[in-house]
């Protein structure tokens, strides 16, 4: 007998809704918390957000995270919640180790904490791994084995999903490839070594190196008339937007950034082998006047059998990269 059309709506309705599990997702950043439900399909059904700048107390931190979270579950059951935070976080103990400019905020058990108030499963990642598993599940990543992950802004952040896991190493510290050194007798980096990648090839180092090279130029480039119209130093967009122009010292500023960013590369694809290496930060809206140089720059720097064994693409997510890869932890059945 058939199914009246009417009826057969409900019992379809309803094995969805049984089926269907919800995550959340939040992303714990130095000035906001942001929070999305999320469905199975990983599609954002709804989205908050708080600043943290009124917060006084650890305690208060977690309040507003849980109120982010019940505004955004409203009615629905919630699986599992997954939050991405900046800093030392430890993943398998849930604790928040140290890191961001949050008021009493180091050594929390933040997952305990959640668990508790929720009553549902909670993860705790990194924010760059957080992006990372959010590229591979959702991203750029897509399809991919063995991908890592690297953003360029300020500094340069990573992770690394190997054989199709995040990859966290013994205390989740795993994946500082900003911090592996390119030149030991290079600029000071913020970690306190000499000659990190970061110093070379973060946003940060970008804008540094077009003001020196603006310096040695006497001052004659597009990348400082570009700034000054703002009442800015030189930054790396500028050197961008320069050498698009043709000028002459941002297209040699730009080759060497394309230089030391490969060799970042190179130490990446000779330690991990990736077949994909997802690039996120301002860098990656910079399109292909820099990826394709920058692929050629890496394939020609790697050993002769890793040549054309990997693939460089830009992130696709974007601003909710840190609330969506938070969401995904509880996303099994990747591939
Ligand atoms: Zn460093």
């Amino acid at each position: 007998m058939l199914l009246d059309d009417k009826y057969r709506d409900i019992v379809v309705n309803d094995n969805l809704e049984n089926k269907q599990k919800y995550i959340v997702g939040v992303d714990l950043g130095g000035t906001k918390i942001a929070t999305g439900l999320f469905d199975n399909q990983g599609q954002m059904l709804s989205r908050t957000q708080r600043a943290t700048a009124g917060l006084q107390s650890a305690e208060d931190v977690i309040a507003t995270i849980v109120e982010t979270i019940r505004e955004v579950s409203g009615d629905h059951k919630i699986a599992g919640v997954g939050v991405a935070s900046p800093g030392a976080i430890d993943s398998r103990r849930g604790m928040i180790l140290n890191g961001i400019n949050l008021p009493g905020w180091s050594n929390i058990p933040l997952q305990a904490e959640l668990e508790s108030r929720l009553g549902t499963e909670v993860k705790l990642v990194n924010d760059a791994n957080a992006a990372a598993w959010g590229e591979f599940v959702y991203g750029a990543g897509r399809g991919s084995l063995n991908m890592i992950y690297v953003t360029f802004s300020t500094g340069i952040g990573s992770g690394l999903v190997l054989d199709g896991q995040l990859f966290l190493g013994s205390n989740s510290f795993a994946g500082e490839l900003g911090h592996t050194v390119i030149d030991p007798h290079g600029a000071v980096c913020g970690c306190g070594r000499r000659g990190c990648w970061e110093t070379f090839a973060s946003g940060t180092a970008i804008g540094r190196m077009g003001q020196e090279a603006v310096a040695e130029a006497g001052g004659i480039s597009l990348m400082s008339e570009l700034a000054s119209a703002e009442d800015l130093p030189v930054m790396a967009t500028h050197v961008f937007q320069a050498a698009a122009a043709g000028d002459v010292v941002a297209c040699d500023t730009l080759a060497n950034v394309i230089h030391y960013t490969g060799l970042g590369l190179m130490n990446i694809i000779h330690s991990f082998n990736p077949d994909c290496i997802v690039i996120g930060g301002g860098v990656s809206r910079a399109g292909s006047a820099f990826f394709e140089p920058l692929m050629k720059q890496t394939d020609e720097l790697v050993m002769e059998p890793y040549r054309g064994t990997f693939n460089l693409k830009p992130a696709e997510l974007k601003d909710d990269v840190g609330v969506i890869g938070a969401a995904a932890l509880f996303k099994d059945n990747v591939n």
